[in-house]
């Protein structure tokens, strides 16, 4: 079985990840520093303890199991807290990943595959963001994934590192098998949020602007199902390992749902009232994020099939009843 070294594979996105990659038959061997990743996420291949700044100890692992590619999806992603700590995400997101591309270059290893994120586009004005759109980072977050594209484009001319960058849309739903799901400490993410706060695991949900320049007030943001996401991974790693070259692809549906229908779906999935204050804006936030998605389906083939808005909450809401990671 061949090897695919997962960074984050501990994490929410890369736990369910490592699951699709066992089912397509590869071994994905997880490598996490355990700072926001849960050993119980680890499920589906070995794991390797480590820092992404830890060179030597890269290299002992890329020497010890050979992967045939990379799967990076280690990283701090709090937009919140970039705003505050941008030094954090500069250091952690931008040295730790120029770290793991140097060890993998040096490994010998030519295929990447790299969580991006729609936060590098920033905010454009009713405009449906597809991946030719202009990145205009509002936050040290999207910043430090930009600067992670613009070193994976170089290596690839020094080095011949052939990549997939995906440019994330908002990830929700859970594993429908309950293996692995969504659990973040601290959580700061609306689904999992409003479930806590539909069953009084914690206060009221607060929506963050109500002033914004949309039909209802509030956010809009393009959703999709965490397995789906990780499905065009996979085709991802198979479109590098067809000899395909390097390419961007946006994930999510092209649908966008404002915070106050997301709600309104939530109150119809589980048939509950949900808690929920007004409040200010949160700073770092873009009026709206929708995605011009047609570039994944045609040319990977990826079919988003679960990524309706009451099939991601449903998924979402069996997983908070049902499945948790001990703190
Ligand atoms: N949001 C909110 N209250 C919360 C958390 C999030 O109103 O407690 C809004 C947020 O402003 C954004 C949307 O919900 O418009 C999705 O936020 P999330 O943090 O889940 O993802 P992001 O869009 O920041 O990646």
């Amino acid at each position: 079985m061949q090897n695919v070294l997962v960074t984050g594979g501990a994490g929410y996105i890369g736990s369910h990840a490592c699951k699709a990659l066992k089912a397509a038959g590869y071994n994905p061997v997880t490598f996490d520093s355990f700072v926001t990743g849960w050993r119980q996420a680890v499920k589906f291949g070995p794991v390797e303890e480590g820092d992404l700044l830890d060179r030597a100890r890269l290299d002992e692992v890329f020497a010890r199991y050979q992967p045939v590619a990379v799967m990076h999806f280690a990283a701090l992603s709090l937009v919140g807290e970039a705003m505050k700590l941008p030094g954090k995400y500069w250091r952690n997101n931008v040295l730790g990943s120029l770290t793991l591309i140097e060890a993998a270059c040096a490994a010998g290893v030519d295929k990447f595959v790299f969580s991006s994120t729609c936060a590098t586009y920033g905010e454009h004005d009713n405009v449906v963001l597809d991946e030719t759109t202009a990145q205009e980072p509002l936050n040290a977050y999207g910043a430090s994934k930009r600067a992670i594209e613009d070193i994976l484009r170089d290596f690839e001319a020094s080095d011949g590192l052939n990549h997939v960058i995906f440019r994330y849309f908002n990830v929700a739903g859970a594993d429908p098998d309950g293996e692995v799901g969504e659990f973040h400490r601290p959580e700061t993410h609306l689904i999992p949020l409003m479930l806590d706060a539909i069953d009084g695991k914690r206060d009221a949900l607060t929506v963050f602007g109500t002033d914004y320049d949309t039909p209802d007030g509030t956010c809009i943001r393009d959703y999709v199902h965490v397995c789906d996401l990780v499905d065009a991974h996979v085709l991802g790693l198979k479109w590098l390992e067809d000899g395909k070259g390097s390419r961007v692809f946006n994930l999510g549906t092209g649908s966008g749902f404002s915070v106050r229908e997301v709600i309104d779906q939530s109150r119809a999935v589980t048939n509950r009232e949900v808690p929920y204050t007004e409040g200010p804006r949160r700073a770092g936030d873009a009026t709206k994020l929708v995605s011009g998605s047609t570039r994944a389906v045609e040319e990977l083939g990826w079919t988003p099939e679960r990524s309706k808005m009451h099939t991601m909450i449903e998924d979402a809401w069996k997983w908070h009843q049902t499945g948790h990671y001990d703190e």
